[in-house]
């Protein structure tokens, strides 16, 4: 790992003002558990980094009549064992309840699992070429992609994005602070939170490098909602793919409106899939209609050499997750 210098500052105004305008020289460290790794794989060589662990202010959790609050900093174990956050809203404290293993969900905080970076093999290989490194072409397209994204019309990067939180909060209609040089505050909805990288310039998200997320807002409206994994190890892995789900009524024959269904690990950004949810929206949620939705969900996939697996993964996944939202019984654990 290349030496750096390290600062700790308490307040979120100090610490923007430790960032520097373009990625690379400084970044920010959170729990580390995604950070540390990227610097001992040389794919991160921050000269200098900000420790956003004494900032008292990011680790509070706020719950409202009409919003939640969550502070950037809270861990994802605390997410996954809150009350309110598992009564209000499923579709987080499931996916967080998920995530790694014990250790991972007590370093892990909320900040760090949305800016996380993408999990691609060729990424985090620093001897091989990578658009995101500074390459000219993707590796994955026409290699090893079997975990790669499937929606990948107009992505000259194909990766898989990786966050499991993400999902479930844009289901929600979650949206992030964010605090930059100046003071300048400003509200960003997850669900536009995410773009597709193509070089080393750009990050997963639309955040500037100076910029830090310091809390996530969270509408209580009452929805449904849940998020369902297909994973090939139950600890200490992400998933091959990922649903969350989130709509009014919907259960014991009601009509579902307000329909979200996001879909995760199957294109670059968080996937919020427009066709599966007219599927679904103004009927009551069932298995047949919520198969529909599953098969809805995969319209318009551009699978890669490997990885045309995913799309059956996808419906199943749909349909699990809207399943388990309406409170319809687990056959797949019958
Ligand atoms: C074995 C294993 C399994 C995992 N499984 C899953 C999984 O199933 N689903 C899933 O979603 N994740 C999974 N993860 C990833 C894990 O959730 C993330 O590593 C973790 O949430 C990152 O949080 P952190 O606080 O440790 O971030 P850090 O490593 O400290 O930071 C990660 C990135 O976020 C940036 N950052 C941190 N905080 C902020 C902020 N407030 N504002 C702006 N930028 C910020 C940092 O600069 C850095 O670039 C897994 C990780 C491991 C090691």
């Amino acid at each position: 790992m290349k030496n750096f210098a390290y600062f700790r500052p308490t307040t979120p105004e100090q610490a923007v003002a430790l960032l520097e305008a373009r990625w690379g020289n400084t970044e920010m460290l959170a729990g580390g558990t995604d950070l540390l790794t990227l610097q001992k794989q040389y794919i991160a060589q921050p000269a200098r980094v900000v420790s956003l662990n004494a900032i008292g202010g990011l680790k509070t959790i706020a719950v409202g009549e009409r919003s939640a609050s969550i502070g950037a900093g809270v861990t994802l174990a605390t997410i996954s064992s809150h009350a309110d956050l598992r009564r209000l809203f499923p579709a987080l404290t499931m996916a967080a309840s998920e995530i790694g293993g014990p250790q991972i969900r007590n370093m892990g905080t909320l900040g760090g699992n949305l800016c996380q970076r993408n999990r691609c093999w060729y990424f985090r290989d620093e001897h091989s070429p990578c658009l995101l490194r500074g390459g000219n072409s993707c590796s994955a397209i026409e290699g090893e992609n079997k975990y790669h994204a499937i929606f990948t019309q107009n992505h000259r990067c194909v990766i898989a994005s990786p966050s499991t939180l993400a999902t479930g909060l844009i289901a929600l209609g979650a949206s992030a602070e964010v605090l930059g040089p100046q003071n300048r505050r400003r509200n960003v909805e997850l669900a536009k939170f995410y773009t597709a990288p193509v070089g080393p310039n750009d990050r997963e998200h639309s955040l500037a490098a100076n910029e830090l997320v310091t809390s996530v807002t969270i509408p209580v409206r009452g929805l449904n909602s849940a998020a369902y994994e297909v994973r090939q190890r139950q600890a200490s892995d992400w998933p091959i793919v990922q649903v969350a789900v989130a709509f009014s009524g919907g259960r014991n024959g009601e009509k579902a409106t307000g329909v979200r269904i996001v879909l995760g690990q199957v294109s670059p950004t968080p996937l919020l899939s427009e066709t599966a949810a007219r599927a679904l929206e103004g009927r009551p949620i069932n298995e047949a209609n919520a198969t529909a939705a599953g098969r809805a969900a995969v319209e318009g996939a551009k699978p890669l050499g490997q990885n045309g697996y995913k799309i059956r993964l996808v419906e199943v996944a749909v349909k699990r997750a809207l399943m388990l939202a309406a409170g319809l019984p687990r056959y797949w654990e019958a």
